[in-house]
């Protein structure tokens, strides 16, 4: 088989990067292991985050619209964030922008790519039986990806601070019918992050998110689980009885930066670039779709070639996440008695003074957030992205 481009991956920023290269003339597969049964994880997206990377959300794949979100502190103090936010059918959302893409021209293919050769200006990639030759492989294929790697790429840096997830469908009468996004942090949230996320009527979405505990983050989930049904006990009758259905899993790389994102022939797009959250991986992907069909048009597939996705990705987004980062650091260091004084702050109720609260070189990072008007959504943001 031969292409223009190749997109490894239906990711967020997979689908978007083969449906802009699709619009911008190239001819398109995309390949994906799990084509006919697509089951991702996150469903949980806000207006802000969406209008930043230009994406609509549909009336066809929209569950619930949110007000807003929520940060818990480990002494169950709040601070809400009034905000748009919208949980979404994850698999009517994937057929949505799978339909969208084979619209496009796009051709879709199931198959697994087991590795990359560069041939001259193109490069081959190896399913278990079969070879696809494309101008440009866009690897969008999340945080487990090996093609750019293998490739001699460093596509994200501080891979280690990847957080392993887990999101569980939980039901419960009446539990979905609450209107904020909720997240723990502090030691609510064995591991590192938690959340909630309600999906209407019976049912929501539970979440652990664990950082430098390797994979397996049973153990978190279950720890989480009590205390959330001990927070929840006064609102909810029975929530003890709590039913679990769904379970899935997966690396989120919220706290990553982005790292090279172009070699020859090659570009690497979404989890697998340490590009997190559902809208900012669909806004890369676009980008990095509509370079591919550029460079593919223009005869120049080279790193150089393809390096103006990498520009374009910098100038929009370079900054949010070097802060998003240090942000997240400076609350993944901070002690409870900190992250209820710092939520007590955002809520109003009480300033930030300096004094102890300002121990640590990365604590800047918080005060530079904390002085600017959209901290609070800014601070969400970052706990969101992923
Ligand atoms: C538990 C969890 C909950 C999350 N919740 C949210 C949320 O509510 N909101 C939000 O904005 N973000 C959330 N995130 C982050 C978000 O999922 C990701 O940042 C975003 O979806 C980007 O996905 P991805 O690029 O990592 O790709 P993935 O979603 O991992 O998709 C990769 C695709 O590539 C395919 N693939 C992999 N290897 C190959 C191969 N060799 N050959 C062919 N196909 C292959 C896979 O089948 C898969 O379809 C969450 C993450 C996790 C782990």
């Amino acid at each position: 088989m031969k292409c223009d481009v190749l997109v490894v991956g239906a990711s967020p920023a997979g689908l978007m990067a083969a449906i802009s290269a699709a619009k911008g003339g190239a001819g398109v597969i995309l390949l994906d292991r799990d084509l006919a049964g697509l089951d991702h994880a996150a469903n949980t997206l806000f207006e802000g985050m969406a209008a930043t990377s230009g994406i609509k959300v549909e009336d066809c794949y929209l569950k619930k619209e949110l007000e807003g979100m929520r940060i818990l502190s480990p002494s169950g103090q709040g601070v809400s964030i009034p905000a748009k936010g919208y949980f979404i059918d994850r698999k009517k959302f994937d057929e949505h922008y799978l339909r969208l893409a084979q619209s496009s021209g796009v051709s879709l293919l199931a198959g697994v790519a087991k590795k990359s050769r560069l041939d001259g200006s193109r490069r081959t990639v190896f399913l278990n039986e079969d070879e696809i030759e494309a101008r440009v492989v866009v690897d969008a294929s999340g945080v487990i990806s090996h093609l750019a790697r293998e490739a001699g790429l460093l596509p994200m840096r501080h891979a280690e601070d990847i957080a392993w997830a887990m999101e569980a469908d939980v039901e419960h009468p009446d539990l979905g019918e609450e209107m904020f996004f909720q997240y723990w942090i502090g030691s609510m949230a064995p591991g590192w992050k938690a959340t909630f996320s309600p999906a209407g009527g019976d049912r929501a979405t539970l979440g652990v998110f664990v950082r430098g505990h390797g994979q397996n983050v049973q153990p978190f989930f279950r720890d989480f689980l009590k205390r959330f049904k001990a927070f929840k006990a006064t609102q909810y009758r029975d929530i003890e009885n709590l039913k679990i259905h769904a379970v899935r899993r997966g690396g989120d790389p919220i706290c990553v930066l982005p790292g090279e994102m172009s070699a020859n022939s090659l570009m690497v797009t979404g989890g697998a670039a340490g590009q997190s959250g559902l809208a900012y991986s669909m806004r890369a992907g676009t980008i990095c779709g509509s370079v591919a069909a550029e460079a593919v048009a223009r005869g120049d597939v080279s790193r150089e070639g393809l390096s103006q996705y990498e520009k374009l990705w910098r100038r929009e987004f370079y900054w949010q996440y070097r802060m998003g980062r240090a942000s997240l650091q400076t609350l993944a260091m901070m002690k409870d008695e900190e992250i209820d004084r710092l939520v007590a702050g955002l809520s109003g109720k009480r300033l930030i003074s300096g004094g102890s609260f300002v121990k640590k070189a990365g604590y800047a990072a918080a005060i530079v957030l904390l002085s600017r008007p959209k901290t609070v959504f800014d601070l969400a943001t970052n706990l969101m992205r992923g």
